[in-house]
């Protein structure tokens, strides 16, 4: 059990088992050999396009140069998402990376904002973000700037079996071992329980002093082998099917996703340089496959470029993420339906995680235990931000939006949304992924209008006010008219045609 930790081994080469071993081979260097063993027979599962900004610390700390990652990757600027027909049928709202307005001391800018509503203002709270204004524009560029209020925060939509590629090629660069073969079996050690190693099919056998389980939905390692418990979310989070079709390019990229609300779940449209992605996640007890797989082939923008491939899942997480010497990281370690893009970054926070709390000296229970916890908070706040925009909505085309309404929502989401409706306030907690820009967007898009105000907010006069208001939206809509349009920039930057 003390044994130092001189090899890990990664199991699985989606998304998640290379970036595990590129950030793992990155940050612990010599200390550990990286051994990746991948089956090619079997492959990823091919989908997870859409990421949020967090992933830039990936790109920095591997050292990607950004232009050939958009280029090798086929990959587009991400600024929002775009929620459409959410609140009801008629609707829809931006959740943008950035902060609408501009940060001031101990009271939020919208307050200022609900305030001058009061009063009769008529802007809505987006035209004081700059990423919403180039998202509507189709606009984009690194503004290089010392004024925070030009800051444009983004992500990336890519290819997901390039950028795996991508991830590999950096890998195996840096010196990790790539295994080519399908395991059939794990070997634990009798007195211990602890994974000693993988038998492959073709007689290989793969050791290691650490595991890392990125099987996908089957979990070979964590659960089959492990037994570590599931805590099934399907009550709160019944989706548990997606279609999934690639379509053709369409002439404008737009540097947002689109996610598109049904009668029965939601559809997804990622614009890459040279295809669309999509896909539509529906609730089986709602909707059957026949009809899923039509409805979405009949809402594409662009025409179909294969058969739309059913993918089905369980929304929860496993209870124990880290269990003796395995770790799950992505898929293996849980799902949430890819409705704000977490699943990558969830990959991301798991191996940063690990990496800090890193057991050289051998497995220790502290190090789980803390792991474990604190993997319970990031997962519990994600649930509760994903559940908002179901729970939160006033569509009255089907069963499957009413019985969201009637939803038992955890404690934890209710008092949140009780607190912003009373009076305005949104607190971050323990590094919750979603800061309250974006709890603030998703709350106000759904429908939910605070009754109240801070105080602070009353200060200025009320001409004071509507001045300021005014001032910050001419500043942030400054930078709109230089700006190229997305697809310019795409060509300029990584020569994307
Ligand atoms: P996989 O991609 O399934 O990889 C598993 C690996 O294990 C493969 O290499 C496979 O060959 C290997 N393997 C399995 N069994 C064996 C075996 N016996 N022997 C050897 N190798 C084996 N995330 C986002 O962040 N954004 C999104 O927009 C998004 N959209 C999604 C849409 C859908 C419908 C789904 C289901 C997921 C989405 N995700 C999204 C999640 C994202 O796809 C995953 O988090 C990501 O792809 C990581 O998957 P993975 O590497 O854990 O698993």
């Amino acid at each position: 059990m003390n044994k130092p930790i001189k090899k890990i081994v990664v199991l699985g080469g989606g998304t998640a088992g290379w970036m595990s071993a590129a950030l793992i081979k990155k940050t612990l260097g010599n200390a550990v050999h990286v051994e990746l063993v991948e089956s090619e027979q079997i492959g990823a599962v091919g989908v997870g396009e859409a990421t949020i900004p967090p992933i830039q610390l990936v790109n920095s700390v591997l050292g990607i140069n950004e232009a050939e990652f958009l280029r090798d990757t086929k990959a587009t600027i991400k600024l929002a998402i775009k929620f459409e027909g959410w609140k009801d049928q008629d609707s829809s709202y931006f959740h943008t990376f950035g902060a609408p307005g501009k940060s001031l001391a101990f009271c939020h800018f919208h307050h200022f904002w609900i305030r001058a509503k009061k009063l009769g203002l008529k802007t809505h709270l987006w035209e004081y973000d700059l990423n919403y204004l180039c998202a509507k524009e189709g606009k984009f560029a690194q503004i290089k700037s010392a004024e925070p209020l030009f800051e444009i925060p983004y992500a990336y939509h890519f290819d997901a079996s390039l950028y795996a590629l991508f991830l590999r090629k950096k890998s195996e660069t840096m010196g990790v071992i790539r295994t080519e073969g399908k395991v059939v079996d794990a070997q634990l050690n009798v007195e211990t329980g602890y994974v000693e190693q993988l038998q492959l099919e073709n007689g290989k056998c793969v050791q290691g002093d650490f595991f890392i389980d990125c099987s996908g939905f089957k979990a070979l390692l964590i659960q089959e082998k492990l037994s570590s418990g599931f805590d099934d979310w399907t009550h709160l989070l019944p989706c548990d099917r997606a279609f999934a079709v690639p379509s053709e390019r369409c002439e404008k990229t737009l540097p947002y996703t689109r996610s598109i609300a049904h009668s029965s779940g939601w559809q997804w449209r990622i614009p890459l340089q040279h295809r669309n992605g999509n896909g539509l996640v529906y609730s089986s007890s709602y909707l059957d496959d026949d009809k899923a797989r039509e409805l979405l082939l009949s809402r594409l923008d662009s025409k179909p470029l294969d058969e739309p491939r059913l993918i089905k899942f369980t929304t929860g997480r496993r209870r124990k993420q880290w269990s003796r010497n395995v770790l799950a990281v992505g898929l293996s370690s849980g799902f949430l339906e890819p409705l704000e893009s977490t699943s990558i970054h969830l990959i991301q926070s798991a191996i940063v995680r690990f990496i800090k709390t890193f057991p050289h000296a051998g497995v220790s229970q502290t190090a789980i235990k803390e792991y474990n916890r604190q993997s319970e908070v990031e997962y519990l706040q994600v649930r509760d931000f994903i559940v908002l925009h179901y729970y939160q909505n006033r569509r009255t085309d089907s069963s499957f939006w009413r019985d969201m309404r009637n939803l038992d929502i955890p404690d934890s989401l209710r008092h949140k949304m009780e607190l912003f409706k009373n009076t305005g306030a949104l607190f971050r907690e323990q590094n919750d992924l979603f800061a309250e820009s974006s709890w603030l967007q998703v709350m106000l898009g759904q429908g939910i209008t605070p009754k109240d105000h801070h105080p602070i907010a009353n200060q200025p006069s009320d001409e004071a006010l509507f001045e300021m208001l005014e001032n910050i939206r001419k500043i942030k809509s400054t930078p709109i008219a230089e700006l190229p349009s997305h697809d310019d920039f795409l060509s300029n930057y990584c020569g994307a045609t």
